[in-house]
């Protein structure tokens, strides 16, 4: 198996948050990078943080329009001759109470991180069959997949679509070597655009405290009381999708700094 210095990695929603921590790492780790974001400029900036058109690029693509998508894929392999991962990272969450929640919200949701991943996932998956080297595709889900919370359905019924995603393309896809593995986090507030774009202020009201101690609070819930960092989600991606792992699929891995179940 190959290591990340030889591989090309596409990341989408990379120019923010857990995606560019993602991004990073692996670039960090000698691979070539793809930056796919919605916006453009963000995600240029990134690969040039990154080293610039040698070992990363800034491709702009939305995530719900199949034929973006597959530019994305394209140009990945133009620029770096090959794909060999792929970060389903791209999402956005908009937590309302159930009465509160529209068809709007409900579908924008969807459309980005289910339908986005799915379009992601088989657009990846052609090139890496094709390819015949094998290949890692990772899905950024999220404990929402798993454990219900209050005032997020349209966001954590998404997320449950992506986790089983995961599984169905480890089914799928095994057979080429292709992996599927996912990493479910939680409460990374720090660098998140997800949590200044008004998530933070919405669960702010829901647990009844100020925004700017809802990273300490996510971390006083958590069982290790440590606050998690996009880096620490990085972490889980470059370890799930190294060869040390190479007879892992169908895996998440929580980066939530323990929640109790009992
Ligand atoms: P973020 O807002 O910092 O990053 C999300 C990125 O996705 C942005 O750059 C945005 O432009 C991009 N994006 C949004 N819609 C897109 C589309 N249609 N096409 C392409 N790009 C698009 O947020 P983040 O916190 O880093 O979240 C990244 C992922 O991690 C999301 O899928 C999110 O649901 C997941 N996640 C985050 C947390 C957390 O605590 N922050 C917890 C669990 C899961």
């Amino acid at each position: 198996p190959r290591t990340h210095a030889t591989r090309v990695a596409l990341v989408t929603g990379a120019a923010s948050g857990i995606g560019k921590a993602v991004a990073t790492r692996l670039a960090a780790e000698g691979a070539c990078v793809v930056v796919a974001d919605l916006d453009l400029e963000k995600a240029r900036a990134v690969a040039a943080e990154l080293g610039g058109t040698d070992v990363a690029i800034g491709v702009s693509a939305n995530v719900t329009d199949a034929a973006q998508v597959k530019a994305a894929i394209d140009e990945a392999v133009l620029a770096f001759g090959g794909l060999d991962l792929v970060v389903n990272n791209a999402g956005l969450s908009l937590s309302k109470p159930l009465l509160e929640t529209t068809e709007a919200d409900w579908d924008l949701q969807h459309d980005v991180m289910a339908k986005g991943s799915f379009l992601v996932s088989k657009a990846a998956a052609r090139v890496l069959i094709e390819q015949g080297l094998g290949g890692d595709i990772v899905y950024i889900s999220s404990k929402n997949s798993v454990f219900a919370g209050p005032n997020n359905i349209a966001y954590s019924a998404a997320k449950a679509d992506q986790a089983h995603q995961v599984r169905l393309l480890a089914v799928e896809l095994g057979e080429y070597g292709v992996r599927v593995n996912g990493v479910n986090p939680d409460g990374v507030v720090r660098g998140s655009g997800i949590f200044a774009s008004g998530w933070g202020a919405n669960r702010a009201k829901t647990y009844g405290i100020p925004e700017e101690d809802l990273g300490r609070f996510y971390a006083q819930r958590t069982i290790l009381k440590r606050e998690v960092l996009p880096e620490h989600v990085a972490n889980a991606v470059f370890v799930l999708t190294g060869p040390e792992l190479g007879h892992t699929t169908g895996l998440h891995i929580p980066v939530d700094a323990g929640v109790a179940t009992a």
